[in-house]
């Protein structure tokens, strides 16, 4: 006898995450939520007339929770007109040619990087010369116009990374034989006479060289960045992403961007923001935490859909690409982020005010964890940071005795497995084996205790790769394991890139298993990743994605 009808019914394997292993057949959907999981028998009891039933041969899983995405970057690579598969300087030049044929004159000719998308991995080494164009060269491919190559952001290739210019490009920038770069690890490249050659090599991660030098090339406006994280959200949701936490920090137009969105009720991934914040001195900061970041205390402000909580401080820096950025907040280059540069007296300061404010710090530790746990530890002494939700991004290596002290603090870590394991595993080969495995320690913390929650750094946006990099541990040059004693089993790869993200938005109780009451939000896998080999992981793919009841990648509409 039925009990009533529902509104949608999805029939596969079903991997519950409930706790208890349990493998269900079907999912009942009603609305936005989950009402019942089980038997293929028990919940086609629920149909009715109306009733949608979507059968897969695929994987049911609880939707991605990506936890360190930096989504809104990946629809800005479609900004600008790719040079394609260039493999000497002429490819470039030709390109270049063919984009100025299509410009007015005089209007900026702006390309993506030299290189392989989606890495760009040592850029100009993809051509004959393993060079970039000069600005000589340049000036012959497109005389009327000035040009610019863009460098990828390092974050999703390698430092150094290349910018190339054209001598109207240069002069548009007032750029010539006197100028020097403002910012430490940004170099004008220049021949024999001391002449500039157009080229200039960026050696820090967040990109600089733009905003540092170049004020006359086209930005990203607004509308860009708007129709960007359009974009962004079709692919990420493609990967069978549902939710994106950015830890990392948004700035205001990011922010504002995400809301216009959500207003249009176009936005269809669950988000929670942090804020990045523009403050140039402390007393700057303390105006801002006591007044407008009230919003962002706690859990933060907002919906299922949109929330907006806590703030990004940076430990660190490099202080002269921070003084650059800050002359411009607005200017951010491919990040979505303030760029920050904060002393260890100055970080502390921060933290102790933002604990008095109740506004959760987010910062990243990289390998500095052994520097950052004191600081904490004297915030928590002063205030008690333990139920707050304290969040350590990116970390790569940390000893076992410092990762159990993130446990009293209730402090939780988001890694990128795929940046610090394979993308630059060999900066740690020096390591001893033991060392070796605390690299994006994931299983550790795990055992620990200790929150913890993977990303993909949008470098790129595959939480499969990232899968694959945590069971592996396996570097991308020479195959070789890093710390094999660090590889996680397939159901911790799983939940770190599902469940686990929920803890860090306070959403644990609605988000991250297959159970009723929680949200329908799903992703359909050609393959089980329980089952898969971790090397096998990126053969799989992402039949459909469903966000709230509703299909967002594949599926049936
Ligand atoms: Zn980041």
């Amino acid at each position: 006898m039925k009990r009533h009808s529902v509104d949608r019914i999805l029939v596969g394997r079903t991997i519950t995450l409930d706790g208890t292993g349990r493998i269900a057949q079907a999912v009942a959907v009603q609305d936005d939520r989950i009402v019942a999981v089980g038997s293929e028998a028990d919940i086609l009891d629920l149909k009715g007339a109306e009733t949608r039933v979507f059968r897969t041969d695929g994987t049911i899983i609880p939707g991605f929770n990506d936890a360190h995405a930096h989504m809104d970057t990946e629809g800005l690579r479609d900004r600008f007109p790719s040079l394609g598969h260039v493999r000497s300087i002429a490819d470039v030049l030709a390109r270049i040619a063919e984009l100025a044929r299509a410009t007015p004159p005089g209007e900026w000719v702006v390309t993506m990087p030299v290189g392989d998308a989606p890495f760009y991995f040592g850029g100009p080494i993809v051509l004959q010369e393993r060079r970039m164009p000069t600005r000589a060269e340049l000036d012959r491919a497109a005389p009327d116009h000035p040009v610019c190559i863009l460098p990828p952001s390092g974050y999703w290739s390698l430092v150094p990374c290349y910018t190339a210019l054209n001598s109207r490009a240069l002069k548009l920038n007032g750029l010539d034989c006197s100028s020097t770069s403002p910012v430490e690890g940004v170099e004008l490249e220049r021949d024999a006479a001391g002449e500039l050659t157009g080229i200039i090599v960026e050696h820090n991660y967040p990109d600089s060289a733009q905003i540092a030098l170049l004020p006359a090339v086209p930005r990203f406006s607004a509308r860009d960045r708007r129709e960007g994280i359009v974009r962004s959200v079709r692919t990420y949701h493609a990967m069978g992403t549902t939710s994106v936490y950015e830890g990392h920090g948004c700035a205001p137009e990011v922010i504002s961007a995400y809301r216009d969105l959500q207003q249009a009720r176009e936005l269809t991934m669950r988000m929670h923001l942090v804020v990045s914040p523009t403050w140039t001195t402390l007393d700057d900061a303390q105006l801002m935490m006591r007044d407008w970041l009230s919003y962002a205390r706690g859990a933060g402000l907002g919906d299922a859909m949109l929330r907006i909580g806590g703030i990004f401080v940076s430990y660190g820096g490099e202080p002269t690409a921070a003084a650059a950025a800050m002359a411009n907040p607005a200017d951010l280059g491919w990040s979505c982020y303030v760029k920050q540069a904060n002393t260890p007296a100055e970080f502390e300061r921060l933290c102790m005010l933002a604990a008095e404010h109740d506004l959760r710090i987010h910062t990243i530790a990289i390998d500095k964890l052994h520097e950052i746990l004191p600081i904490f530890e004297r915030v928590h002494a002063a205030h008690g940071i333990a139920s707050r939700r304290w969040i350590v991004e990116h970390m790569s290596y940390a000893a076992m005795g410092d990762l159990a002290r993130l446990k009293a603090l209730g402090i939780g870590v988001t890694l990128i497995p795929d940046y610090h394991v394979w993308k630059v595993g060999t900066r740690f080969f020096p390591l001893s084996e033991t060392e070796r495995a605390l690299v994006a320690p994931a299983a550790q913390l795990d055992s620990l205790g200790v929150p913890v929650a993977c990303g993909t750094d949008n470098s790129p946006c595959n939480p499969l790769a990232t899968m694959r990099a945590m069971r592996t541990r396996r570097e991308r040059t020479t195959g070789e394991v890093l710390g094999g004693n660090g590889r996680t089993s397939a159901e911790l790869a799983l939940r770190a890139m599902t469940q686990n993200g929920a803890w860090f938005s306070f959403e644990e109780h609605v988000k991250g298993r297959i159970a009723p009451g929680y949200f329908a939000d799903f992703a359909v896998l050609s393959g089980c990743p329980l089952t898969t080999p971790g090397d096998a992981l990126d053969s799989l793919s992402c039949l459909a994605t469903m966000v709230g009841g509703r299909f967002v990648h594949g599926g049936e509409t």
